[in-house]
């Protein structure tokens, strides 16, 4: 504990140095990312193997390359983005200047979680530094080998004296909790997020949570080329990232009943192509995090109505942790793996008599993180996004909005708050302050006692009528109210 309270104190008063507002000090830590990734691309590999079984392509796609990119997007904007914004000021206020001005937060603490273990450590804290920010950042206890390496590596390319990491796991993070702080990132399940957030409210510290939850993806009606894609998209997004275990995942799907045997058909060929045939031949798929989880999506299938609707995989080997990708049809709606988030490979197929029905489908629910439609209706469309909510929408693909700089990510409601990537992690790690100046040329005397009814009619024309801001000005300039 007094370490750690050491530690707070050092970032402290590095930030009061002063040091982390300079924008070539942010700048030097972005560039040392990249340089980070650059220069140990095969240990990250190699860091993600062991934990994950994560093959390369998929490593680089979702930890590696990802990450440069954001570094790079955040490298290449940040001049913009720490400059003051003017704004419009009322014209009873002229004359007078307005800004908006960013201004870093203090000492921030991340928590991040094991799944992409660099991507979901290294994404925050290029919001963090960029925003001008002292960290610690805890990385998930449960990808152990990449919690090694980032607390070995990171000191090497950036300010330690700025950055921390701290390892470890439940016990380090209550402790971590105990100090004050200016934001709390946290990534996680609902429940932690609850201790986060309520450890957070003894200092009014504020929390941007992101979490998970079911996110479904609804399939309309598609001719046989667009649907060939849809599979495609859907097979490599359920599985492609971590084996189904990201929050962006397909939890389940939706689909009309006349669909659902092509739907799965397609399914089980792709699967064959893409990941391989048999338990003992899978490829390219990540394992189960731990014996934990392992036992937990076990358990999803123990249930003899899930297992019943099981229609294709459904294997699980215990000694490797790795589990078939695996088709469900129709199992109960309030069985556990239909309630609860699955954060594994098993694919639930729900099938409804009128796809329209979805959307009561998905609002019986918490909001989720994201929803998935595959449909070229554009009535359908907008009745999703108006009649749904959820932290995005994509329509006819999978996950990749989160490579997207310009859009934000996060969730609302129960798959949690607050939201980042590109400008909105700058924001996210910035007080945005606001300055007003004014000048002393003129002097409003209607604003001041004693009143009078005739002020009273001024200040009622003023607020109602901008322009009249400008007659008031000029009477104010003749200091015809007192
Ligand atoms: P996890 O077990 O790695 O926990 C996340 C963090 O919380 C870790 O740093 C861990 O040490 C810390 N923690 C655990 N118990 C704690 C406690 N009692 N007090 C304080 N801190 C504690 O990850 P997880 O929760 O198993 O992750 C899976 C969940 O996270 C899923 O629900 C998933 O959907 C969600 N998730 C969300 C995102 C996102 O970006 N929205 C990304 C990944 C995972």
């Amino acid at each position: 504990m007094e370490e750690l309270s050491r530690s707070v104190s050092e970032l402290k008063q590095t930030f009061n140095t002063g040091r982390t507002r300079d924008v070539e000090w942010r700048k030097a830590q972005l560039k040392g990312i990249i340089k980070l990734l650059d220069e140990n691309e095969l240990q990250i590999f190699q860091a993600l193997e062991r934990d994950l079984g994560k093959h390369p392509v998929e490593a680089y796609r979702d930890e590696i390359g990802v990450i440069k990119k954001s570094a790079r997007f955040t490298l290449s904007s940040i001049d913009k983005w720490v400059a003051p914004t003017k704004k419009q000021v009322p014209l009873l206020f002229y004359p007078s200047k307005g800004v908006v001005m960013p201004e870093p937060l203090g000492i921030v603490l991340i928590f991040s979680s094991w799944n992409f273990p660099f991507t979901l450590s290294l994404d925050p804290l290029i919001g963090a530094v960029s925003a001008g920010n002292t960290v610690v950042l805890k990385p998930s206890e449960l990808a152990a080998e990449c919690s090694a390496f980032l607390s070995k590596t990171i000191p090497l390319y950036l300010d330690c004296k700025a950055i921390k990491i701290i390892e470890g796991g439940v016990e380090v993070a209550e402790k971590l909790l105990q100090q004050k702080w200016d934001k709390i990132f946290y990534t996680g399940n609902a429940r932690v997020a609850r201790i986060v957030m309520s450890a957070a409210s003894k200092h009014l510290t504020p929390v941007t949570l992101e979490l998970g939850g079911k996110c479904p993806a609804i399939f309309g009606s598609l001719s046989d080329g667009d649907m060939k894609v849809a599979i495609k998209r859907i097979a490599s997004g359920k599985w492609g990232p971590c084996s189904g275990q990201a929050c962006v995942g397909i939890d389940y799907i939706l689909v009309e009943h006349q669909h659902a045997s092509k739907l799965i058909d397609l399914l089980k060929k792709t699967i064959k192509k893409f990941y391989g045939e048999n338990m003992g031949s899978l490829k390219n798929l990540c394992k189960i995090v731990n014996k934990h989880h392992f036992n937990r999506l076990h358990n999803l299938l123990e249930d003899p109505a899930v297992a019943a609707s099981i229609v294709y995989g459904g294997s699980l080997d215990e000694q490797n942790l790795f589990i078939e990708p695996t088709i469900l049809l129709d199992p109960p709606v309030d069985a556990v793996i239909m309630v609860e988030e699955i954060f594994g490979p098993f694919l639930p197929i729900i099938t409804l008599d009128d796809i329209h029905e979805s959307i009561e489908f998905i609002n019986s629910r918490e909001k989720p993180l994201t929803i998935y439609a595959f449909t070229k209706d554009e009535s359908f469309k907008k009745q999703i996004l108006a009649e749904t909510s959820s932290g995005s929408v994509t329509f006819n693909d999978t996950f990749v909005l989160n490579a997207c700089d310009n859009l934000p990510f996060g969730g609302v409601g129960e798959s949690g708050f607050g939201r980042y990537h590109g400008k909105y992690s700058f924001d996210t790690f910035s007080h945005e302050k606001a300055v007003l100046e004014r000048t002393f040329y003129f002097e409003l005397e209607g604003r001041h006692p004693p009143w009078n009814d005739f002020k009273l009619q001024f200040i009622r024309l003023a607020y109602n009528y901008d322009y009249f801001g400008l007659v008031l000005l000029l009477l104010g300039l003749k200091r015809k109210f007192t």
